[in-house]
């Protein structure tokens, strides 16, 4: 009998993370209004670590983060985010094999 297939979602929570409080390992540059680039990756990051505050400006909460790069390749270049790996030790450690 086929398994069913396991959603992102259910494999993102078997992650665990060590959050380097304080130090943010990507920043999003101060805005007004957001970039096409920052608006993609409200919909693009796995881990649904960017979202609209009240205010209209994208936020990033890094908490989550799994390292995975789409958003510095997307808006890195533009200058939109600065995008560094957290410190030794610290960010995602991954538990589904
Ligand atoms: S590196 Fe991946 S998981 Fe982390 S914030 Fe960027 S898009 Fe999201």
């Amino acid at each position: 009998m086929a398994q069913a297939a396991s959603k992102v979602e259910d494999k993102l929570y078997l992650n665990r993370y060590l959050v380097d409080a304080g130090r943010a390992h990507i920043k999003v540059r101060p805005h007004t209004k957001p970039s096409p680039q920052l608006l993609s990756l409200l919909k693009l990051c796995p881990a649904h670590c960017y979202e609209m505050n009240s205010t209209g400006q994208v936020e990033i909460a890094t908490d989550g983060c799994v390292e995975c790069g789409t958003c510095r390749v997307i808006a890195e270049p533009s200058g939109d985010i600065e995008w560094n790996y957290p410190r030794g030790g610290y960010g995602v450690l991954f538990k589904f094999g």
